[in-house]
């Protein structure tokens, strides 16, 4: 009987002491000189974080630890984290409740006790700033609040290499719509956005509709694509629905039906290259294996080639950078 009491009064304060992520917090909680909100201290008991490394890829994660004085063993506490400022948060000394909004973010939550023994996932890429907040009862019945410096990690989006590896059947489907596409008047391009789609807990790598470039002649060497302004979604909460653009893959044309005598290098153009660094964005090719003339075998070997020393998307260092992806 005394230990479901037990259990009931430990669910009861569980509850209460949940973190909650408040989008748009009602303008009346936030009335200036309310005593009871923005009780904010450091100093007086140690409190620490410690992840497990300082780069951690999109989806992925690590088990944190907290190294703290053993007056707050067993308080409830929440490790918070925002892109480009120190996370903010709300504190209600009366009842010990932590609450944040966008762009801060409650990345994980537990009682001070023992190792927290699950693992803290990073889902949002970006350089984010990460603080853990606990709620300490003292004797005369408040709440105060005691955090930690602020420690900073960085979450990558997928490079170059993941995105081969995801998406090889797309990118080979594309390149052989461009070989059916050449004729002996013109030929063209295609390309397409490739994204980093988290829906629910899981990462997929995923390829926009495809795009095609202007009717163009392969033998004058002036085919191109304008690609399209990517879709980009920001999450509105740690595991909200996103979609990010982290790459744009192309194809270039054959030139097997010119009559006059033309080749060309292969791989990404100089174009390309300054495309992809412009942009913080990594390019990948589809071409032939080796330089190619008039009247070559359209079908000779090809390949993908990647932008070497610009892998994957430039972090975002902010919210603007996240909803964006030429900054
Ligand atoms: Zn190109």
């Amino acid at each position: 009987m005394k230990s479901r009491f037990c259990f009931l009064l430990l669910m009861c304060l569980l509850m209460v002491f949940s973190c909650t992520e408040e989008y748009e917090l009602p303008k009346s909680s936030i009335e200036p000189g309310n005593k009871n909100l923005m009780v904010k201290s450091r100093g007086d008991y140690k409190l620490e974080l410690v992840t497990s490394g300082e780069q951690y890829l999109m989806g992925e994660g690590g088990e944190p630890k907290m190294i703290y004085d053993k007056e707050l063993e067993g308080d409830y506490y929440c490790i918070i984290g925002s892109i480009g400022g120190k996370p903010e948060y709300e504190f209600d000394e009366n009842n010990g409740h932590i609450s944040v909004s966008v762009p801060t973010f409650n990345y994980y939550d537990g009682v001070l006790l023992g190792t927290p023994g699950h693992i803290m996932e990073c889902p949002i890429p970006g350089k984010w700033n990460l603080l853990v907040v606990a709620s300490h009862k003292h004797s005369d019945g408040h709440y105060k609040a005691y955090e930690s410096e602020v420690k900073q990690i960085v979450v990558n989006f997928p490079d170059v290499y993941q995105i081969q590896t995801e998406l090889m059947g797309n990118m080979e489907y594309v390149w052989e719509e461009t070989k059916l596409a050449a004729n002996k008047d013109y030929a063209v391009e295609k390309g397409f956005w490739i994204y980093a789609v988290i829906h629910g807990s899981s990462l997929d790598i995923e390829a926009g509709s495809t795009e095609t470039g202007d009717f163009c002649q392969s033998c004058l060497g002036n085919c191109m694509i304008n690609m399209s302004e990517p879709e980009v979604v920001v999450p509105k909460e740690l595991y909200g629905d996103a979609k990010y653009p982290i790459g744009y893959f192309h194809t270039h044309p054959p030139l097997t039906y010119c009559s006059s005598e033309v080749h060309r290098n292969v791989g990404l153009s100089n174009e390309d290259e300054d495309w992809g660094k412009n942009n913080g964005m990594p390019v990948l090719v589809y071409d032939y294996s080796s330089e190619i003339k008039n009247g070559h075998d359209i079908n000779a070997p090809a390949q993908i080639y990647v932008s070497y020393g610009n892998e994957l998307r430039r972090v975002p260092e902010n919210w603007f950078d996240l909803e964006h992806y030429n900054y």
